[in-house]
C-alpha cells in the first residue's frame, strides 16, 4: 500500500512532480510492482488527480473515504475489508524503494520469532555525528532480538562514554504490518510520546506492540524538497546504466587458482579442507571423459562423493540445472560440500549454476539477469578441459531458459577455486579447439572495440589478443606451449569482458543459438565471418586463421528459416541491450534496426 497525500507541507504537490517523464507517485508505484514481492500494489490517496494518474498508467488506486492524519490510518481504512495477511506501507515519495529493503522487512515474518511480531520496519546504519544529532533523522535502538525499544529525534543512546563502540541506526519509514496490528491501531488516540517527538511509530510502542527491525543499508532518495527532486532526476538518468554497467563496479574475482601441467593432481588436497562432515562433493564431468578411466581415477572419490557425467551436446538449460539440483537434493540430506565442474564452458556454467541453485529457491530461470541472486552459492570449483570461453573466470553462467538466453550474472557466480592444467586439453578435436579458441579472440575484439573500454579491460584484452595471434597466426609455438598460452588467453579474455561487455557477434550468436541450438563457439564463428562492417581488420584476420587451420565454418543456416523463427532470433538478439550499447554506443537502436539485423542473419 502506498499512501499518497496530495498536499505535503514541505513540498506541496510533490508526488505529482515530474521524475524522468512520469510523476513521482507513478515511479514509486512501478518500483513497488517491479519488485514482484507483492500480490497486489495499491496507491491509497485523498486526491482525484493522483487517483486518475495511477489508473491512467494501468495501476490500481483507492480513494480514501475519510480524512486521515497519517499514512497507516489511510491504509487501515483501505485494507479493513480486504483479504490480506501482511500489508506493507511503501512511502509515496520514495521512488527508488529498493527490493532489498522490502525483502528484508518481509523476511522477518519467516523467522523463528514470527509469532511475536506485530509489525516490522527497517533501519540503516549511520556513522556521521552530524546525522546522528540531526532531529530530522529519526534514530532507533533495539533489544538483542532486534525488537525496537524506542525511536527518537535525539541521539539515542546518549554517548556518555565516548570510547564505547556504538552503532547508531536511522529509522526508515517502511512498515510491514500484520493486518490485525494495523486495524488495532486505526484511529487509536495519539499519546504523549508520539505527540512530543512527532514520530508516528512511537504510538505502536506506547500501546505495547512488538516492532521487529530489519537492517538494510541500501540508500534510496526521499523526495522532501525540490532539491531532492533535481537529485532524483539525475540518479534516474544514470540508473539504467548503473544497474548493468555501473561505472564503478565492485567485482569479486576467483580467489584461488593453480596453474601448470599436471596440477590437476592437486584436486584432492585442495578439496580436503572444504569437506564438511557427511556432505559429499559432487563432480559434474563432461561425458566425453566417461571412457577415460585414467582421468576419472585421478579425481579420487571419497565417502559419498558423487560423479555425474553430463553431456555437452547442447547448450546448458535452466531446466537441466533445475533437474540436477533436484536429483542432488533427493539423494542427499546434507547440502553438498562443493560442486566441481570438469569440462568446457558448458560444464563450467552448469557447475556454477547448480552451486547457486542449491542455496537459492525456485528455478534457475528466475535468476537469469544481473544481480538477482541473493544467497551465497555452495563452494564451487572449475576445471577447464578446453580453453577459450573464459567461463572459468567470469561472473556469469550462460543459460538457455524458457524465454531467454541469458546468464546468471552475480557476485556469487565466480568459482571459489580454479584449476588450470593445460594437459587436460590434449584430446580436444581440432575444429572444436578452433571454435572455442575463437570465442576468446572474439571476446577480445568486442571488448577492445567497445564503447565501454577502459584501461582495466584493455590491459587484459590486449594481452589475450596478442596470445591469440601467437597461437592462431604465428608459427613458433610447440603444441605444449600453445595449450598453456591458450589457457591463459581464455583467462585474460574473460577478465577483459568483466569490466566491459561483448558485442555484435555475441548478441547475434545468442539469437542463432536460441532458435537453432547452435553451440556458442561455432555460432560466434558463423556470425563473425560476416561482421566486416563492424570489425573490419579483425574479420580479415579471422578469415586468415580459418584458412590457415583449415576449419569449416557452416553457411546458409538462416536461408530456410520461417518468418516466425527469424523474428524470434531478432527479438533475442535485440534484447541484449548492454551488448549493443557496448558495441555501438547509446544510439545503437538507430544503427541496428530489425531490418538491418534480418539482412545480416539472412547472409549467414
Ligand atoms: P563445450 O563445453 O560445449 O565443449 C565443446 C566440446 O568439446 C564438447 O563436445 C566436449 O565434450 C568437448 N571437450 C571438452 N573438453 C574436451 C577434451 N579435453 N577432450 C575432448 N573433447 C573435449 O565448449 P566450450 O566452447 O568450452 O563452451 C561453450 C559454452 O560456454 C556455451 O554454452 C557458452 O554459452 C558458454 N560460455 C560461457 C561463458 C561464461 O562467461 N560463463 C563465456 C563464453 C561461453
Ligand atoms: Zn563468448
Amino acid at each position: 500500500m502506498i499512501p499518497a497525500r496530495y498536499g505535503a507541507s514541505r513540498f506541496p504537490g510533490k508526488l505529482m512532480q515530474d521524475l524522468g517523464g512520469k510523476p513521482v507517485i507513478v515511479r514509486t508505484y512501478e518500483a513497488a510492482k517491479e519488485t514482484e514481492l507483492f500480490d497486489e500494489v495499491y496507491v491509497v490517496t485523498d486526491s482525484d488527480v493522483i487517483f486518475q494518474e495511477i489508473e491512467m498508467n494501468g495501476g490500481k488506486a483507492i480513494m480514501s473515504k475519510k480524512e486521515h492524519d497519517c499514512g497507516s490510518d489511510r491504509i487501515a481504512e483501505a485494507v479493513e475489508f480486504m483479504d490480506v495477511d501482511i500489508v506493507v506501507n511503501v512511502q509515496g515519495d520514495e521512488p527508488f524503494t529498493s527490493k532489498e529493503g522490502l525483502e528484508q522487512v518481509l523476511r522477518v515474518f519467516d523467522g523463528p520469532d514470527a509469532e511475536k511480531i506485530d509489525l516490522a520496519s527497517l533501519m540503516t546504519e549511520i556513522h556521521d555525528w552530524k546525522e546522528i544529532s540531526d532531529p530530522n533523522c529519526v534514530k532507533v535502538i533495539v533489544d538483542k532480538e532486534s525488537f525496537a525499544l524506542y525511536f527518537s529525534r535525539s541521539p539515542i543512546p546518549y554517548p556518555r562514554d565516548k570510547n564505547a563502540a556504538m552503532q547508531y541506526y536511522k529509522h526508515k519509514g517502511i512498515y510491514a504490518f500484520r493486518k490485525q496490528a494495523i486495524l488495532d491501531f486505526y484511529r487509536l488516540p495519539m499519546r504523549s510520546l508520539e505527540a512530543v517527538e512527532k514520530i508516528e511509530c512511537i504510538r505502536y510502542l506506547e500501546y505495547g506492540k512488538n516492532i521487529k527491525m530489519a537492517i538494510s543499508n541500501t540508500q534510496g532518495i526521499e523526495i522532501d524538497t525540490p532539491e531532492d527532486l533535481v537529485r532524483a532526476n539525475k540518479v534516474l538518468k544514470e540508473s539504467k546504466k548503473e544497474t548493468v554497467n555501473n561505472k564503478y563496479r565492485n567485482f569479486p574475482m576467483v580467489p584461488k587458482v593453480v596453474f601448470g601441467q599436471g596440477c590437476f593432481d592437486q584436486l584432492s588436497s585442495i578439496l580436503a579442507p572444504q569437506r564438511k562432515d557427511k556432505a559429499p562433493f559432487i563432480f559434474l564431468v563432461d561425458k566425453v571423459f566417461k571412457k577415460e578411466q585414467a582421468l576419472i581415477d585421478r579425481i579420487n572419490l571419497r565417502f559419498n562423493d558423487k560423479l555425474i557425467f553430463v553431456s555437452s551436446e547442447e547448450e546448458p538449460k535452466t531446466t537441466q540445472v533445475d533437474q540436477i539440483v533436484k536429483d542432488i537434493k533427493a539423494e542427499f540430506t546434507f547440502k553438498p560440500s562443493g560442486i566441481i565442474g570438469i569440462g568446457g564452458g558448458t560444464i563450467l556454467d552448469l557447475a556454477k549454476a547448480v552451486s547457486i541453485m542449491l542455496t537459492n529457491k525456485g528455478s534457475a530461470a528466475d535468476y537469469q539477469g544481473w544481480d538477482l541472486v541473493k544467497t551465497k552459492a555452495v563452494y564451487h570449483v572449475g576445471v577447464p578441459t578446453i580453453s577459450g570461453t573464459g567461463a572459468e573466470v567470469s561472473r556469469t553462467t550462460v543459460l538457455t531458459g524458457p524465454v531467454k538466453k541469458l546468464g546468471i550474472n552475480s557476485d556469487f557466480t565466480p568459482f571459489d577455486q580454479v584449476i588450470l592444467d593445460p594437459d587436460l586439453t590434449v584430446g580436444v578435436p581440432k575444429n572444436q579447439w578452433f571454435y572455442t579458441g575463437m570465442d576468446c579472440f572474439i571476446h577480445c575484439v568486442e571488448s577492445l572495440n567497445g564503447t565501454f573500454l577502459n584501461a582495466f579491460s584493455q590491459s587484459y584484452g590486449e594481452k589475450a589478443y596478442d596470445l591469440c595471434m601467437e597461437i592462431f597466426v604465428g608459427e613458433e609455438l610447440s603444441e605444449e606451449e600453445s595449450r598453456g598460452k591458450l589457457m591463459m588467453a581464455s583467462w585474460h579474455g574473460g577478465m577483459s569482458i568483466a569490466y566491459s561487455q561483448v558485442g555484435v557477434a555475441h548478441a547475434m550468436s545468442y539469437g542463432l543459438s536460441y532458435v537453432l541450438g547452435t553451440k556458442h563457439g561455432i555460432g560466434n564463428c558463423i556470425v563473425f565471418d560476416h561482421l566486416e562492417e563492424f570489425y573490419p581488420k579483425d574479420v580479415i584476420l579471422f578469415k586468415k586463421m580459418v584458412k590457415k587451420h583449415q576449419v569449416e565454418i557452416p553457411k546458409n543456416l538462416c536461408s530456410n528459416l520461417s518468418e516466425e523463427q527469424l523474428e524470434t532470433m531478432i527479438d533475442i538478439a535485440l534484447s541484449l541491450v548492454p551488448l549493443w550499447e557496448n558495441a555501438l554506443g547509446d544510439n545503437w537502436e538507430t544503427i541496428m534496426t530489425r531490418e538491418k539485423l534480418k539482412a545480416l542473419y539472412l547472409k549467414m
